[in-house]
């Protein structure tokens, strides 16, 4: 994104009523961890963050994959509004909404699938959320990692796909989450409860490519892929630290 669209994205934002921020967090507003909680953000972040809430006429999510309970404690004690495990659970005004039916019997299926994946990949792990199931490979062999995500890419396809799921290829974590949820209908949501006269989203995983791509139709919205890849982001950071020199120019 070079100045001019960066003045202009400033610009838009000083001039509209009604604004949307929609910042994942992972990779976006923090660097990738080995253990995740130690993705802390800095105290100039968080008060970043927090004069960017204090906006009048300005709603400000962290929009993330993580599991409810896990990014609530990254987030301590930020007034900030939450969407997690991908689009299934909503936090507004500090009250956790499930998004989904919350019954999931179809974890059954899932979880010895993804335990044999544990069993063949040393470093690897599951994550059991709320509505949905994750096997991360962050902290295996790189190479083992790639291959056991594809085999068991492969076999989830078999066993959850044709039941109308979604098998997420994210950043060393494949997950498996309903169909009728996702970063992109959450976005959905949230445009359907209000009027918004300028969108900001920022992500820079396949996840956030949804978000991307149901904000392609508006004018007024801002999208920013960060890091190197295809997108359907209408514009590119190369890194975290042009998010943060964004964000600071928009609460200052
Ligand atoms: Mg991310």
């Amino acid at each position: 994104m070079d100045k001019k669209e960066i003045d202009n994205l400033i610009s838009g934002y000083r001039a509209a009523a009604n604004r949307l921020v929609l910042l994942d967090y992972d990779g976006t507003l923090v660097a990738f961890e080995q253990i995740p909680s130690n993705a802390r953000l800095p105290q100039y972040l968080n008060d970043l963050l927090e004069g960017l809430i204090m906006n009048p006429g300005t709603k400000v999510f962290v929009i993330t994959g993580r599991a409810s309970a896990d990014i609530e404690v990254m987030l301590d004690h930020l007034q900030i509004s939450i969407i997690a495990e991908h689009g299934s659970m909503i936090r507004e005004g500090g009250i956790w909404k499930n998004l989904t039916s919350g019954f999931c019997p179809w974890k059954k299926s899932v979880i010895p699938i993804m335990k044999k994946a544990v069993a063949d990949c040393p470093g690897s792990f599951l994550e059991e959320k709320k509505c949905s199931l994750a096997w991360h490979y962050r902290n295996a062999d790189l190479r083992s990692g790639i291959v056991h995500s594809r085999n068991l890419i492969r076999n989830l396809g078999e066993t959850v796909l044709p039941k109308g799921f979604k098998v997420l290829d994210g950043n060393k974590v494949v997950e498996v989450i309903p169909g009728d949820t996702g970063k992109g209908k959450a976005v959905m949501m949230l445009r359907g409860q209000d009027k918004y006269d300028f969108i900001l989203a920022i992500g820079d995983d396949k996840t956030d490519e949804e978000m991307f791509m149901c904000l392609s139709d508006d004018a007024s919205s801002y999208t920013i892929k960060v890091g190197p890849g295809k997108s359907h982001a209408k514009f590119g950071f190369e890194s975290i630290d042009e998010v943060i020199s964004l964000l600071k120019q928009l609460s200052g």
